[in-house]
């Protein structure tokens, strides 16, 4: 799961990235609105969490403006005031649910679990193949009738090789799957990931195929 965060307070901006990684989701950080279009349009999201007080284009009109776009994403506002003219004025540009600041990351998670399954799609449902089982939206691995605790890379290349299960994946969208923006990627990082899952799950768990990418059995 793939979370573009937009908050242009910096330390809670890097203090939600951090703890959203740590939850194991993929998350980009944007310090301001005017580049949400764009980004949207650029990878495939599955929920957008928005500070409203933003510098330059504020984050109700980056709101409307994205469902103008008809992006249905989920959208959790952050907001520092909570009036009930604020919450209408929310829900009525197309938020989906509300945070007021100061919030406690627990409920954050809770949130963005809500929302993230609310949405009822394929995204949502529980991952087997090989014996595994991913729960995407509680970020829980179940292997052999044990939870697995995986790091958040692990996990993300995981998710995307259980999601494509039966089909090859290259390791080119593996690498997008696991990296944020502006982190650099490390040339045998997938295969390095990729051997510690088959450490994790059995030799057998992954095949590769050499020029193609790797895949889970289905
Ligand atoms: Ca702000």
């Amino acid at each position: 799961m793939r979370i573009l965060l937009v908050e242009d307070d910096f330390q809670l901006g890097e203090s939600l990235e951090a703890a959203l990684r740590m939850e194991q989701y993929a998350v980009d950080w944007l310090r301001s609105g005017e580049p949400v279009r764009a980004a949207l349009s650029s990878t495939p999201y599955d929920l957008l969490i928005l500070d409203l007080g933003l510098p330059g284009t504020p984050g109700l009109q980056v709101l409307r403006q994205l469902r103008a776009d008809k992006h249905r994403l989920p959208v959790l506002v952050l907001t520092a005031r909570s009036t009930v003219a604020d919450k209408v004025d929310g829900l009525d540009s197309g938020a989906d649910d509300f945070l007021t600041k100061p919030f406690d990351i627990s409920e954050l998670f809770a949130r963005v679990r809500a929302l993230l399954r609310r949405r009822g799609d394929h995204k949502a449902t529980l991952l087997l193949a090989v014996g595994i089982s991913l729960d995407p939206v509680d970020r829980q691995v179940i292997f052999e009738g044990e939870s697995v605790d995986l790091t958040a890379r692990e996990f993300a290349l995981l998710e995307i090789l259980l999601r494509n299960a039966g089909r090859y994946v290259s390791r080119a969208r593996l690498e997008e799957g696991i990296y944020s923006w502006g982190e650099e990627v490390e040339s045998n990082t997938v295969e390095v990931y990729v051997s510690r899952l088959r450490k994790r799950f059995g030799s057998s768990c992954i095949e590769t195929m050499r020029g193609v990418g790797y895949r889970v059995p289905a």
